[in-house]
């Protein structure tokens, strides 16, 4: 579908993040250009067997790619960046961020050899992209250099909240600049778009100097030796730690690739000021007593090959969990990751360390606006529209009753899904026919081959298992020459089953005496319906059967 776009129309036409937590990204169209801001991935949920990530569907962008001007990015995280390896290859637009966002996007890049154009950006820029201006806005978030985005359209202003929370007593400047998202709403804004993640929670999100005195009374009070695990691209704090490991007169150790690659490309950058002398490698650390070290990894999602989880399980080269031990789980536990940690944490209580965590202490705060900081962004940006964005639909929802009650007119709060394109008019706004935005499954190198037929063979080997059949039959007599042999994975303990698989032998052989002579394909058919009607007999079990039947 081609949206046409007068001088008078903006669209603004999700790719992803409205109706998950994840995926985002939005494309702003007008006058024949396009610019996408964030390009974001999500990790799959458990029963999306074996897919590494999933992105969004860009085949609309690129179907008019040069129409594309740019890629601007909010912030460095995943679900903002991660999906540019999969864009940038078809394009060649610039890329703008801070510089720190733009530091984490060329890593990932130059991993996989794609070259790109990265524009940093510093807070207060304002950059002309075709006929849009953007306006970078400092916001406080979990991560460190984000941006909200003031975007100058030809419809009016519109402003993307990117990711933020409102730290009203913010430390070190990581602030949400307020002062500079009422200067620009001062002459009316069209289209709030904003942050719906934390719609849920009440009042206002815990703040880092809450955090920070939290681990320093953590600090203080301990005698063992202090791990931690958080987000490793949480710079904010990695500092904090820092600094009061230094305080405390404890030396730091890091362990985790992800971790050490941030630490360097914040220190490179001047974000993270690290102590003279504090940071050793974890070597060196063992030859210190317990109280002067802090050991800093990765592994807060329960993530199977991560320094965390192998030390849980005794498994670790260079580290071992010791009584006395306290670990400092600083991160949110992801929903489809909490049963992962849970066991973890376990292992780590049988290895006798105590281990802390945000339910138990206030050691970690959201990165994301709770409902009363919504509102103040809501009130300060008077919105004509309002747009949730970065949510499930159930937050969105809630987002548009928070908007009205702030006194957006309630046919003007909407809530959009992913693939629905919504245009703005000098007067009034329009719904454009939905987009198909399912999401691309990527597995490997196989971007978007994984569909639902491979899911659910997938699904259907993880819960039932599998049963091989192999069997070579003469051309000419149509008797059995080699086999029947039977190979199962999954399905069941073989040894124990024996017997059960010799009987299905003889039910393979019996459908081989009975069919009709010299149709293997009908053969095939007829043997992997007998066999999954005798488990389903015998069982109640419902394998995947594969028959390999040869005739020569
Ligand atoms: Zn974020
Ligand atoms: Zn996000």
């Amino acid at each position: 579908m081609a949206l046409t776009h007068g001088q008078d129309e903006l669209t603004i036409h999700p790719l992803g993040g409205l109706g998950e937590i994840g995926l985002n990204c939005m494309a702003f169209k007008a006058q024949g250009s396009t610019v996408l801001v964030d390009c974001g991935l999500m990790f799959p949920e458990d029963y999306l067997f074996g897919v590494d990530v999933v992105i969004p569907r860009f085949e609309h962008i690129l179907a008019e790619k040069d129409k594309l001007k740019a890629v601007v990015l909010t912030h460095g995280h995943e679900d903002h960046i991660g999906a540019l390896p999969w864009l940038l290859p078809h394009i060649d637009v610039p890329v703008y961020g801070s510089d720190f966002t733009l530091a984490l996007v060329n890593a990932k890049l130059k991993e996989r050899g794609i070259p790109a154009d990265l524009r940093p950006v510093k807070p207060g820029d304002r950059v002309e992209i075709g006929p849009f201006a953007f306006n970078f806005i400092p916001v406080c978030h979990s991560i460190i250099k984000g941006y909200a985005l003031g975007i100058e359209t030809p419809m009016g202003r519109v402003l993307h909240t990117g990711d933020f929370k409102i730290d009203r007593n913010p430390m070190d400047g990581h602030m949400t600049d307020m002062d500079a998202i009422r200067r620009f709403a001062e002459p009316g804004v069209k289209l709030l778009l904003s942050d719906s993640t934390n719609v849920e929670r009440d009042g206002f999100a815990l703040t880092e100097r809450e955090i920070m005195a939290s681990l320093r009374e953590i600090f203080d009070k301990a005698r063992g030796r202090i791990i931690v695990t958080l987000f490793s691209s949480h710079i904010q704090r990695l500092q904090e730690i820092f600094d009061l490991a230094a305080a405390c007169g404890r030396k730091v150790a890091i362990s985790g690739k992800s971790l050490a690659r941030n630490i360097d490309l914040a220190r490179e950058l001047g974000y993270l000021r690290i102590p003279a002398g504090t940071l050793l490698e974890v070597e060196e650390t063992s030859s210190l007593p317990d109280e002067q070290v802090v050991l800093v990894v990765t592994g807060s999602q329960g993530e199977p090959l991560a320094a965390l989880s192998r030390m849980s399980l005794d498994e670790h080269r260079q580290m071992r969990i010791k009584k006395g031990d306290l670990v400092l789980l600083s991160s949110r536990f992801i929903p489809g990751n909490v049963l992962a940690i849970t066991k973890v944490i376990n292992r780590l209580y049988k290895l006798g360390a105590e281990v802390l965590y945000e339910k138990v202490q206030a050691i970690h705060a959201s990165g994301h606006a709770h409902r009363e900081e919504l509102r103040i962004m809501l009130e300060a940006v008077r919105p004509k529209y309002f747009v949730p964005i970065h949510g499930e639909y159930r937050h969105l929802v809630k987002h548009s009753r928070l908007a009205v009650e702030c006194g957006v007119m309630p046919e003007r709060a909407m809530v959009l899904e992913d693939g629905q394109p919504l245009t703005i008019l000098s007067q009034g706004i329009r719904l454009e026919d939905a987009v198909p935005a399912e999401r691309i499954l990527v597995d490997g190198k196989g971007v978007g081959d994984v569909g639902q037929s491979v899911l659910k063979e997938r699904q259907l080997l993880a819960g039932e298992g599998m049963v091989v059949v192999l069997l070579v039959i003469d051309k000419e007599t149509g008797e059995i020459t080699l086999g029947p042999d039977i190979v199962s994975k999954g399905f069941v303990f073989e040894q124990q089953y024996a017997h059960l698989l010799e009987d299905a032998k003889c039910v393979v052989m019996e459908e081989v005496e009975n069919a009709p002579k010299g149709n293997i394909k009908k053969l095939k058919e007829r043997v992997r319906m007998a066999l999954r009607r005798f488990f389903r007999t015998v069982l109640d079990r419902d394998p995947v059967v594969v028959p390999l039947i040869i005739a020569i």
